[in-house]
């Protein structure tokens, strides 16, 4: 596929308080495009919420609420500030454009408008927005796994630690790393290493299903997996899924002294609230020592950190 057919059949919102510019706008548009419309500004964010528009048409003039306050609450909405907004207006002077793009908007057309160029204007944006979400996406991907990535982790758990924190929910953390996966490489060989990585990925992915949990690749043949408001009896639960999940895969470990197929050791600790005055480094920190005790005990099985793990006796 390439970008500019991505371009192609947006959801495009139109917002002005005169049916008749809607009109115009919905009849030069329908042709690509799915066109919605709200008549003012309350209802044109609670459509933006409820259908999540690619791009907005936006009057800036309008009674009540008018399009520059319209378009600071959407930059304000976490859900809402990557829609591109482009304001369509009467207003010609160079200070009202200017308003505009500092209040976020990314173009500016004058009324009275040409159709084709407001088609022309929404395929551009329409094109910029999809390379820039592709960009973000890739930047949040494992290449070789196709699942989050180390950044992605790093990022999502900050945001679920403060999230946990401020809801007194508790936020469990599962390290799991892969047994003599270099003894796997040594007698498969890189690629075939490579390839086992994807399927774990894959089998991984299935393991923790909430919208709120993450799978990511820690590391080399390290993942992780966040799950935001599970308590410990549910973390373990999910650690026992991936174990039982991996055995069931039975991809074939030749020079494994643990089994015949690809096993894993998996460390689980989870903080409750309050949070204050423990870290997320801490929780990584401690799924991790958790990970070392299973490694040692004998690997393919799941350690779990006490209910009390910020105890002075495993911090130090
Ligand atoms: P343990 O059971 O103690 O975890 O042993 P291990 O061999 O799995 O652990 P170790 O950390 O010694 O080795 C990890 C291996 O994972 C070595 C490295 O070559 C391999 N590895 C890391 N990333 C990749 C990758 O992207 N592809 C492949 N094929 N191998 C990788
Ligand atoms: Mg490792
Ligand atoms: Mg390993």
């Amino acid at each position: 596929m390439s970008w500019t057919n991505l371009a192609w059949n947006g959801r495009i919102l139109v917002v002005d308080d005169a049916m008749e510019n809607i009109q115009i706008l919905h009849h030069a548009l329908r042709g690509e495009h799915e066109v919605l419309f709200a008549l003012d500004g309350p209802r044109a964010i609670e459509m933006a919420l409820a259908q999540l528009p690619d791009l907005i048409l936006l009057d800036a003039m309008m009674p009540g609420m008018d399009g520059y306050q319209v378009c600071a609450a959407l930059r304000a909405h976490p859900a809402l500030q990557d829609i591109p907004v482009i304001f369509v207006t009467a207003l010609t002077h160079p200070e009202d454009e200017t308003r505009a793009l500092e209040a976020g908007a990314v173009d500016f057309i004058s009324k009275p408008f040409n159709v084709a160029v407001v088609r022309a204007r929404v395929r551009s944006q329409l094109t910029i927005k999809r390379q820039a979400d592709a960009m973000r996406e890739l930047s949040r991907t494992d290449s070789l796994t196709g699942v989050a990535n180390r950044r992605n982790f790093n990022h999502t758990l900050e945001a679920e630690w403060r999230r946990c924190a401020r809801a007194g929910a508790a936020l469990s953390l599962i390290m799991i790393d892969i047994d003599h996966f270099k003894l796997y490489n040594d007698h498969y060989g890189h690629q075939a290493g490579d390839v086992c990585l994807q399927q774990v990925g894959l089998a991984l992915s299935s393991c923790a299903a909430r919208p709120q949990d993450l799978l990511a690749r820690y590391g080399g043949e390290e993942f992780v997996l966040l799950l935001p408001q599970e308590a410990q009896p549910g973390a373990s639960v999910v650690a026992q899924r991936v174990l039982e999940t991996l055995r069931r895969l039975q991809i074939p470990h030749a020079g494994s002294p643990t089994a015949p197929f690809v096993t894993a050791s998996l460390g689980v600790c989870t903080v409750l609230p309050p949070f204050e005055g423990r870290s997320s480094d801490q929780l990584i920190r401690t799924a991790d020592q958790q990970l070392y005790r299973a490694k040692q005990s004998g690997r393919d099985r799941v350690c779990v950190a006490d209910q009390d793990w910020d105890a002075p006796a495993l911090t130090h």
